[in-house]
């Protein structure tokens, strides 16, 4: 969508929350409206009503939405003082708190006018709202509980949610995908396929790993540090708490502690759960005197690593409280940075053809010349410098990206890497950064071929994010349905009859001896519900031993989704499934 169309359809958005506000006080006088941002599938407006309503309620809503529409024929914008603003809205303690605060900050007080309803507002409208909606291009799709600005001690209103396309097409297709997303939902496919679990008494946010969870877990680990061995990285490994002075030295205390777990009084000194990876890989850079000829140093980790998300915020595998990250350093010159940056990319694009992730996109955030010592560090030159090298490693490997000025970290640019899984989602699964300032406060320095001590820039980079995000987008990206080499159970074997048990056990153990997760089916279950339940648990392959086999000496493969393979001997079998495995097909 080009930005023309995003912003008309930002203005659809927003001029259809004040529809909802202006439906919702028709049919409910006495309701109090507050807020009503756009989000990203349309808008949503909170309200305080006198009695509660219910989803039912919403078609209704809806309808007087759709009969009000046609009267708005423009919105016009009004600026009045805070005093004139307080006498409108002088029967909702929301409204007056949101314009002492306008008027706090300086800023101007507009009141926009549709039809019979005003509302305090900044403006993006529609200039037409008749004519440029679609009345089939929305829909009013839930209601939630949400406390006025998010603060759990403030009253609870009701939140209406509201879905908004450009065209009752779009509308359709973001509802089917929904539907497939529901069907796909890593919530309920972990469960059912038995991958993780949450538990009370160990805490919320806090997942376990089931074995087949465990089993995926140990292959994406092979694929990284596969990876990574062959691009030159070490591994190292570091504790998951440290004492405050290392979180002081890197900033994170006090800027981030919000984010981090209270400390632990030990020894008269104060403990951290570990929230990041970098301050520890720093120290471990410092920890040698470093030459131009140690760098690139690229230090890897799967590090696990501890962030306090509000209660409220933990979302299945995607918001959680302990992660374990594809993390790692890379400490290297200016002269070598962008090699190493597009090595980097090179991962990334690797990664993507395995998984088959089709759609992608950076989001390259740069800095703003006019905030240098201020919101990014003050390295001129140095911004400069990384940026085009960042760009151009970018343009060079035809890599689609978007640029967003003035959104880089403090101490460099960042790249967001965004997916789209098989139905069409976006995920935001892993950020680069270009580091010029952390060098400098711990202090990291390696000697120039000249002899001068400089100090070396560090990528912060994690490809496939961490085990926890990146397993509950795949859970949806592949529907369950994972490719062999990442499937918990790879083969399950199923002997027809009693007769047939020996021959399954000989295959079943040259199966596990060449790291193959191979399953017997010995239960008492008969034929058919022993082949339906290997059908629902997704296994990629069965091996089925009759007569007819055994006469043979031979096995019937069968694929999940390629139906019947064959009637192969063993030693085929296998390896056609090593194979298969080894090239992560
Ligand atoms: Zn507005
Ligand atoms: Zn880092």
């Amino acid at each position: 969508m080009d930005q023309n169309n995003k912003e008309k359809l930002e203005h659809v958005r927003h001029t259809l929350a004040h529809l909802l506000a202006a439906a919702v006080l028709e049919t409910y006088p006495d309701t109090k409206p507050t807020i009503g941002p756009t989000v990203d599938n349309g808008f949503y407006y909170d309200f305080e009503f006198s009695s509660p309503i219910t989803a039912e309620d919403l078609k209704g809503l809806e309808k007087k939405m759709r009969k009000i529409l046609p009267s708005w024929k423009e919105m016009v914008g009004k600026e009045v003082s805070p005093d004139e603003a307080k006498k409108l809205f002088s029967d909702n303690p929301y409204k007056l708190e949101l314009i002492d605060e306008i008027a706090n900050k300086g800023e101007k007080i507009t009141l926009y006018t549709a039809g019979n309803f005003t509302d305090l507002c900044r403006g993006g409208h529609s200039d037409n709202p008749a004519k440029d909606i679609d009345p089939d291009s929305f829909k009013l799709s839930r209601i939630a509980g949400a406390y006025w600005r998010g603060n759990e001690e403030n009253k609870m209103l009701t939140r209406i949610y509201g879905l908004a396309f450009a065209t009752k097409e779009e509308l359709v297709k973001y509802e089917e995908m929904m539907k497939e997303a529901e069907k796909r939902d890593h919530r309920k496919l972990g469960k059912e396929m038995d991958i993780f679990e949450f538990d009370d008494q160990v805490g919320p946010g806090l997942p376990l790993w089931l074995p087949n969870g465990g089993a995926m877990i140990e292959e994406l680990e092979r694929l990284a540090k596969e990876t990574e061995f062959k691009m030159n990285y070490v591994r190292v490994r570091t504790p998951h708490i440290a004492k405050d002075a290392l979180y002081l030295r890197s900033g994170h205390l006090p800027y981030y502690e919000e984010s981090m777990f209270p400390p632990m009084e030990y020894e008269s000194g104060k403990y951290y759960l570990k929230a990041m990876n970098c301050p520890h890989h720093h120290k471990i850079f410092g920890s040698r005197m470093r030459s131009y000829r140690d760098l690139p140093l690229r230090l890897a980790e799967y590090g696990t690593c501890y962030r306090h998300e509000k209660s409220g915020e933990l979302f299945g595998l995607m918001r959680v409280r302990t992660m374990q990250m594809n993390d790692a350093h890379i400490y290297c010159t200016e002269e070598q940075f962008a090699d190493e940056f597009r090595a980097v990319n090179e991962m990334y694009i690797k990664y993507f053809k395995i998984f088959g992730v089709e759609k992608y996109v950076m989001r390259f955030s740069t800095h703003d010349p006019k905030r240098l010592g201020e919101k990014f560090v003050n390295e001129p030159e140095l911004w400069k410098k990384t940026e085009d090298m960042v760009r151009d490693v970018l343009i060079d490997s035809k890599i689609p990206y978007i640029e967003v000025p003035n959104e880089a970290a403090f101490y460099g640019p960042k790249i967001d890497v965004q997916v789209w899984s098989a139905i069409g989602r976006e995920f935001t699964l892993a950020t680069n950064q270009v580091d010029f300032a952390v060098p400098k406060r711990f202090d990291l320095v390696y000697t120039d071929k000249d002899g001068t001590a400089k100090t070396p820039l560090c990528i912060h980079r994690a490809p496939l994010g961490t085990h926890e995000r990146f397993l509950g987008f795949l859970i949806e990206h592949y529907g369950g349905n994972f490719p062999l080499w990442l499937a918990p159970v790879q083969v399950k074997i199923i002997p027809i009859g009693e007769a047939h048990i020996a021959s399954a056990e000989k295959i079943h153990n040259m199966l596990r001896d060449s790291m193959i997760r191979s399953e017997l089916d010995l239960s008492n279950d008969g034929f058919g519900k022993k082949v339906r339940n290997a059908k629902t648990a997704r296994i990629p392959y069965f091996i089925i031993i009759g007569d007819k086999d055994m006469e043979a000496d031979k096995v019937t493969l069968e694929n999940r989704d390629r139906g019947q393979v064959g009637q192969l001997s063993r030693e085929e079998v296998l390896a056609q499934l090593m194979s298969e495995n080894k090239e992560r097909r």
